[in-house]
């Protein structure tokens, strides 16, 4: 079997593993980023809502964006609405072209270095003494070890390199959003503000959304819970209702489907030579869906770690922890908060959504990041909150 040597090889060219080789390389060090497709970026599995806040991480660019959005138009189930606009949102800002956007962040980590590989899909990790000292990968039918010093799962919400590693990866149904989405055109609607629906005739535990794409065109999607998900139950059923009365004439040119990781990050995100970013580290805001970013900015911290541990020529869990640190420090309580609401929404009947729904209707709630909206609903409506207040607080 043909053997080759890298200082560290990223597995999966999503915004994750792109940032985590960028960073490694910008370092000096010899990265390989390997991807199991023949395009980066594609099949495009995302609603591709960012907040602003994408701009700590790379300079707005209009190859990558298509749209820029004021706020978000919330709907609850009886229609009422909700308008959240401001600066600081979540998901919501700037809408992706991400079949471009992703492989500009793969070109960005190959400028500074990273050799990428495309149609080249890990299938192994090769463990010594413990250690994850590489990859078992296969391209064109050949099998190849690449070996490194630090292996880097960036395989998205179906990883297996965590897995591999004997980190318990494994989502329960009641933690997936099962999505469905189409690309729209020739639709009418108002493409300064994100659109989301509630509802459990709409999208049982979960939400519909329309994003702007530019001109006339959306990406309109659903997410439902997993555990209501069956062959009766399908998300695109759901879909297909939704645009049915919201778009009956509306021209659909793509459709897609996808599964978003809503469990709240893994318990542990590294092993002995071996970290795990992203998705495939549930780096998500189990709230809203969002992982873009997150995976961006442990991307960063992944590769600055990384390097630092090359130069001390060691590799071990302890010193790889550095990064589980920085990640939670940074927005581990976003994301621990995310999980908590989620967990008590779910819950509620549409009764309940329809009563905080008109409790903010009429209002325009500015400065709208995820704890800003749940604290001004808990002012609000403090007895049916009362449970979520006393979990957050
Ligand atoms: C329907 C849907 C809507 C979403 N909407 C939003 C949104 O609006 N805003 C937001 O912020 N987030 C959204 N998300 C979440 C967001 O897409 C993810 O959080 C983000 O893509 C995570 O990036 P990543 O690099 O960790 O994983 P991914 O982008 O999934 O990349 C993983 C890559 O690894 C590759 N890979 C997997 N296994 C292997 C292997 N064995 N060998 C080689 N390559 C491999 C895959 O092909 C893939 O390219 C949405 C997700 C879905 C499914």
């Amino acid at each position: 079997m043909k053997e080759e040597r890298y200082d560290v090889v990223v597995v999966g060219a999503g915004p994750a593993g792109s940032v985590t080789a960028k960073t490694a390389a910008e370092h000096g060090l010899d990265v390989l980023l390997i991807e199991r497709n023949q395009e980066i970026g594609v099949p495009v599995k995302c609603a591709e809502g960012v907040s602003k806040e994408i701009e700590k991480f790379v300079a707005p660019d209009k190859r990558w964006i298509c749209a820029e959005v004021k706020g978000a138009n919330m709907y609850g189930p009886d229609g009422t609405k909700v308008v959240l606009s401001g600066e600081k949102m979540e998901e919501v800002g700037y809408v992706l072209e991400r079949r471009i956007f992703d492989k500009f962040l793969a070109s960005e980590a190959a400028r500074a270095g990273a050799e990428v590989r495309v149609k080249t899909g890990a299938h192994g990790i090769i463990e010594e003494d413990g250690y994850a000292k590489g990859v078992y990968a296969r391209a064109m039918g050949e099998d190849t070890r690449i070996y490194a010093h630090v292996v880097v799962g960036a395989d998205g919400v179906e990883s297996k390199v965590g897995r591999w590693a004997g980190i318990k990866t494994r989502l329960q149904p009641s933690n997936i959003s099962v999505c469905a989405e189409f690309l729209m055109c020739d639709i009418e609607f108002n493409n300064d503000y994100s659109e989301f629906f509630l509802g459990s005739e709409i999208a049982p535990k979960g939400y519909a959304w329309v994003f702007p794409k530019g001109e006339d065109c959306a990406n309109v999607g659903i997410g439902i819970g997993g555990d209501v998900s069956d062959e009766k139950h399908r998300a695109i059923d759901y879909l297909k209702a939704f645009v049915r009365s919201r778009f009956p004439d509306g021209k659909i040119v793509a459709e897609m489907y996808g599964a978003v990781p809503l469990s709240g990050p893994i318990y542990e995100s590294v092993a002995d030579g071996l970290i795990l970013v992203g998705d495939a580290a549930r780096q998500v805001n189990p709230l809203t869906g969002g992982g873009i970013l997150y995976a961006m900015h442990a991307g960063e911290i992944a590769g600055d770690v990384i390097a630092k541990a090359v130069q001390e020529n060691n590799f071990s869990k302890k010193r790889l922890m550095e990064y589980e640190s920085r990640w939670r420090e940074a927005f581990g309580k976003r994301l621990e908060t995310g999980l908590k609401a989620k967990d008590f929404f779910l819950n509620l009947p549409d009764e309940d959504l329809n009563t905080l729904a008109q409790s903010l209707a009429g209002v325009k709630i500015k400065e709208l990041s995820t704890l800003a909206l749940l604290m001004e609903l808990i002012r609000r409506n403090p007895k049916m909150l009362l449970g979520l207040a006393k979990m957050l607080l």
